[in-house]
């Protein structure tokens, strides 16, 4: 898996993409980064990428040019070219007006070969990118930023640790928030005690059944709690469902 991140700011991901198991996974070449710096892409001697918005008001909007001559030099072709819809590849637009980024599309994005990411910065970018190319338009959730390359490094993250190898051990990213519609249950180390507070006697029960039990419903009790929205679409059985009303008030 490569991902490509098209950027204004080369530096911003120097740090934040290297640290922990990001940073590891990609120094063993678990999969590959590499950041273009849009301005390359510029043709006059400033190396413009911007202009003034069309119909008025303030700032700027990163012109259509540099990026299609960036998508084309990155082996692209254009809508009326044939696309690259067929391909297991996926260009994103970071956009605020985006659809909205979720594990589900992390898992699709991570068994693609190839994921280019396309930073906006001031007002947007022009709107005919979205045109020209086969362009998924995703946003890391209902706010703005000042730009787009927090939201890469969030969804390359995201993406990266679903990759075969990038995490110890996998199956317990099985157990992750999102994976099944749910939050995680909530977890515990060492002390069994601290200032008074126990850790639940079912998880040191030894007790492998009785734990998964356990842990699904305090699952289930902190999606109810902080995420209700969520019970919506869970795959719950009738026994958790009738708990659940149950427990209605609480
Ligand atoms: N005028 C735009 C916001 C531009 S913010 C609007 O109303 O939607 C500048 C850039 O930051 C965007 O082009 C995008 O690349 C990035 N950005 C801002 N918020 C984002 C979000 N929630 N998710 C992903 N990218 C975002």
């Amino acid at each position: 898996m490569k991902f490509e991140i098209i950027t204004l700011f080369p530096d911003y991901f120097s740090l934040s993409l290297k640290q922990s198991l990001i940073g590891k996974a990609w120094d063993k070449k678990l999969f590959d980064i590499e950041i273009i710096h849009l301005r390359d892409f510029a043709t006059d001697k400033h190396r413009t990428v911007d202009d003034a918005p069309f119909g008025g008001g303030g700032g700027m909007v990163l012109k259509v040019e540099p990026l299609d001559r960036c998508l084309h030099a990155l082996g692209y072709q254009r809508r009326q070219d044939g696309g690259n819809a067929d391909r297991p590849e996926r260009i994103i637009l970071t956009s605020a007006a985006g659809k909205l980024f979720s594990q589900r599309r992390a898992i699709e994005y991570s068994l693609l070969e190839r994921v280019v990411m396309i930073c906006g910065h001031y007002l947007g970018v022009d709107e005919r990118i979205i045109e020209l190319y086969d362009i998924d338009e995703v946003s890391i959730g209902d706010y703005v930023l000042s730009g787009g390359e927090p939201a890469a490094v969030v969804m390359v993250d995201a993406i990266a640790r679903l990759i075969p190898k990038v995490l110890g051990n996998f199956e317990s990213a099985l157990d992750d928030s999102h994976m099944d519609q749910l939050v995680g249950a909530p977890v515990y180390t060492r002390d069994a005690e601290y200032a008074g507070l126990t850790v639940p006697e079912e998880l040191l029960s030894g007790n492998h059944a009785e734990i998964r039990i356990f842990r699904r419903a305090q699952a289930i009790a902190k999606c109810a709690k902080n995420r209700p929205d969520l019970l919506d679409n869970a795959d719950l059985t009738k026994q958790e469902l009738k708990i659940l009303n149950e427990n209605k008030n609480d």
